[in-house]
Order: structure tokens, then sequence, then C-alpha cells
């Protein structure tokens, strides 16, 4: 077989999803879909959630181990694979170690609640086995716009986890969804959110511009005239008011949607001024 056969053989579908700063750790297929799978602008969750069985993760792991015999960081696919309780995560994490012994961090898609239903002690050991960031989506920090999109969690769950994390000495990255309050909702949305943000410690914040998938219940909503989407010159405007509100240290800003063509990234806060005027430039541009 050649590598792509092999490759292909380890994964479900042709494409898989990586967060970007993921692109260059082993991706172990360990679950399908996402356990909750409700949000109402999401397409991401097409398949039905499943967890795969330890033989079926044993299989593919020997033939990853050959594909990447050195890669020293592992990323558990699946969209919540976090969802898997602590003891069979740890069981995982020795058996990848069996078949890849250089391998020292772990990183997967988590849900908040797949953080609050494990204890302290448990985040713990799983630090300690070598769990170095999970990739969460905030989405929003405000929460009627949470509720509105059945994200099936509120802004206190979200902090109250994301406080877990630090704790355990946990990473976490998160993203954020620019335009998902409408036109209506655009200032509560960047407001809250970046009052939000200001309360947890992410490394990165990755901003995506809404976008309306077909077949979601927020496609349909806006059809019938429901919700307001906005124009990504709007989006930009309100990107600009929720950057200009942050006060995070330590992370990354990024945005990797903003007008479709360009790719705004800078360290908070060093870089926030320079962030600010590039807004302003490109926002100057679109109105031309
Ligand atoms: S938690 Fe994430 S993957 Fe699951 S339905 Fe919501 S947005 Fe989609």
């Amino acid at each position: 077989m050649t590598r792509e056969e092999l490759y292909a053989s380890i994964y479900t579908h042709d494409t898989i999803y990586l967060p970007p700063w993921e692109e260059q750790s082993a991706p172990l297929e360990v679950a399908l879909g996402c356990s909750w799978g409700k949000c109402r602008f999401c397409d991401f969750a097409k398949d039905t959630f499943s967890l795969h069985s330890d033989e079926k993760i044993e299989e593919n792991l020997k033939i990853l181990s050959k594909l990447q015999p050195e890669n020293p960081r592992v990323f558990f696919l699946g969209e919540n694979a976090f969802v898997i309780e602590s003891e069979r995560l740890l069981r995982l994490f020795s058996l990848v170690r069996t078949y890849m012994p250089q391998v020292k961090e772990f990183a997967m898609y988590s849900r908040i609640d797949d953080v609050l239903r494990k204890t302290p002690e448990e985040l713990e050991l799983l630090k300690k086995a070598g769990l170095s960031d999970l990739h969460l989506g905030l989405e929003s920090g405000s929460d009627p716009i949470l509720d509105v999109m059945n994200k099936g969690v509120t802004s206190a769950d979200m902090r109250k986890g994301f406080h877990m994390l630090d704790r355990a000495g946990i990473g976490y990255y998160v993203t954020v969804i620019l335009g998902l309050g409408g036109r209506t909702f655009s200032r509560l949305h960047a407001i809250e959110t970046a009052k939000f943000l200001n309360t947890i410690h992410p490394k990165d914040i990755w901003c995506l511009k809404l976008h309306l998938f077909p077949g979601t219940p927020l496609y349909r909503e806006s059809k019938r005239g429901h919700f307001d989407p906005m124009t990504p010159e709007e989006i930009l405007r309100e990107e600009y008011l929720l950057l200009e509100n942050l006060t995070v240290k330590d992370c990354l800003f990024e945005d990797t949607t903003v007008l479709n063509t360009y790719t705004l990234r800078g360290r908070l806060p060093e870089q926030k001024e320079e962030l600010l005027r590039a807004m302003e430039y490109l926002s100057q541009m679109a109105d031309k």
C-alpha cells in the first residue's frame, strides 16, 4: 500500500478537520460526530455520534505509528473526543505510547460540559499523562445568544470549565463565531464575548465568520426572516468592537475568514493596536 492508501485506510472521511495549530500533530480517529449535535448553526456534526472501540483504535494506531514514527504530539479526532471518560482516555494515552513511545503530548476537541463532567483530580491525572491542549467552541459570551443557538451550556458553565482547565494546567484554544447574534444582537455579542474572554486564559482566540449552511436550523430561520445575517463589512466592525474590549494577555488573536481574503493574526496585548489599525484599513477598503 502507498502512504496515501495507508492514510485513507485509517480515517472515515477523505477530509479530516484539524485546527490550524494542530497541522503538525498525528491525527488518530477515536470518535465520529458530536455527542451534542444540536447547535442551530452547526454543519460540523453530520456523523451520528459514536466512539470507536479500543480494537479499532489500536488497528489504526499500528498504521499511524508507521506513518509518523517520530511525531511527539497526537491529536484525537472526533468532534468532542474529550467526551471519553478519564479512565479510558488514560488507557488510550498508554496504548498510543505502546506503538509511539516518542509521543509526549495529546490534544483534542472538547465541549465545555466534557470538562465539567471530569473531577479536578482526573484533569490533573490527564495533564500528567500528557494532555496538553483542548480546542473548544466558545462561539459567544452572551447567554441569550448561546441559548437561542442551542449551545447547551451557559456562560457560567463555560467560565467554570475554563477555570478548571486553568487549575489543572491544561491549555485551551477557543473559537468565536462572528455574526452569531445577527444584526440585531451584534453589539451584545461583541461586548459580552469580550467580557467573557477577559475572565479566562485562552492560548488562542480564533474568530470565524458565521456561515449559514443549507440544512441547518439557522439557515431555515434566516430564509423565513427570523435571523438577520450580517454583511462581511458589518462583521468586521463587530470584530473591531470585540477586539477593542479585549484585555486578555499572552494570547494569539486570529481571524482567517474576515472579508474572505485576509488573515488577521497578532499577539495580545502587544499587537492589539496594530490589529485594530489593520481592521480600520480593511473597513475603509471595503467601503470604497
Ligand atoms: S458542540 Fe460543536 S460540533 Fe457539536 S453541535 Fe455544537 S458546534 Fe457542532
